[in-house]
């Protein structure tokens, strides 16, 4: 997914969508008998929740990170929140039918204005480094966003504890926690890792979005806001690329197309590994089945389905386990084979 400059969503479309996110919410759940007298404080949808705000008082839940063990390594999907994506035939199939989207939407029981975009980020912990996998929006996508930090306090850790940070690449919901919440300076002794392909695209002189839909407004914005993130970090950023080492067990994967140096991460540890997929994936009801679907933030949306169905078909064969920045929080599962396309197999939560 995508933002411009300032963090705020990048194209008219996924700037209604956020917006609706704030303006809109989501029914308070989970207060049911909390209070019943009209006029009080604790009949408020979310009331005495923590984290739920005012305005957004049922978008977040009790659970903003769930923790897996791979081999030794101790993985940590974090939640960032979630915000209202926009039609998806504008942003997630912008080549589908209104009637395949349709379809998509049926099937997966969703509303055609009640797509949201989960944002998830990856903390790692070994014996040997702390490791964050992107910094989530800063709240830069509205109110329900923006929660990173305030889970990763939930582990018992700050931003300050984070050795390296990875940015898988340099769109808004994902190096938005390094403008603001954290800011770059809140990873006090972290350096930033960076694919050299993915510096080079945004920092060149004209950077070629000649395949993307986008409208070139959106496009100026993603450029400028890329490079108010790539300034953060740039004293205390490292280039790296396909196959290079993070940390010990923690290795850095191109997975092109969405953008030019956009990476995945792998977690190895023993005879166990865990893929972060980061962006291959924006909607599970949509880009599984239909790796073909284009997605309107890709920069060569058809380069971007070829890498998803290739990676997908890869997955599905090993039987992986992965995670991924918009897949359904907890963001761990499977790849199953599903007719022409695919599907997530989630993991079942467990305590
Ligand atoms: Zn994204």
């Amino acid at each position: 997914m995508a933002t411009g400059m300032n963090g705020v969503a990048g194209d008219g479309v996924s700037r209604r969508g956020a917006l609706g996110a704030i303006g809109l919410g989501v029914a308070g759940v989970g207060v049911i008998g909390a209070g019943r007298v009209s006029g009080t404080k604790r009949s408020q949808p979310g009331a005495g929740i923590e984290g739920a705000g005012a305005s957004d008082p049922g978008a977040m839940q009790g659970a903003g990170f769930y923790r897996a063990m791979v081999g030794e390594a101790e993985v940590f999907v974090v939640s960032d929140g979630s915000f209202s994506l926009g039609d998806p035939s504008q942003i997630l199939a912008v080549n589908a039918t209104q009637d395949e989207v349709e379809g998509a939407l049926r099937d997966a029981f969703l509303e055609r204005d009640g797509v949201r975009g989960q944002v998830n980020t990856l903390l790692v912990r070994t014996r040997d480094a702390v490791v964050l996998v992107d910094t989530g929006t800063g709240g830069a996508f509205g109110a329900s966003t923006g929660k990173m930090t305030q889970n990763l306090a939930r582990i018992g850790l700050t931003p300050a504890d984070v050795d390296a940070v990875v940015l898988t690449h340099a769109h808004g919901d994902h190096y938005g926690g390094l403008l603001a919440g954290p800011t770059a300076a809140g990873f006090s002794k972290a350096r930033f890792l960076v694919s050299r392909v993915e510096h080079d695209f945004w920092r060149g002189p004209a950077p070629d979005f000649a395949r993307s839909v986008l409208p070139k407004a959106s496009q100026d914005q993603m450029i400028q806001g890329a490079n108010r993130a790539l300034d953060a970090i740039k004293d205390r950023m490292d280039l790296i690329g396909d196959g290079d080492q993070i940390a010990p067990g923690i290795h850095a994967m191109m997975l092109g197309g969405h953008t030019p140096g956009h990476l995945g991460v792998r977690v190895g540890s023993g005879n166990q590994e865990l893929l972060f997929v980061s962006d291959l994936i924006h909607h599970a009801a949509f880009g599984m089945k239909n790796p073909e679907w284009h997605v309107a933030f890709d920069v060569d949306p058809a380069e971007g389905s070829r890498v998803r169905r290739a990676m997908l078909e890869r997955l599905a064969s090993d039987g992986a386990l992965i995670s991924g920045a918009h897949l359904p929080f907890p963001a761990f599962g499977h790849v199953a084979r599903d007719g022409k396309g695919f599907r997530f197999a989630p993991v079942y939560w467990s305590w």
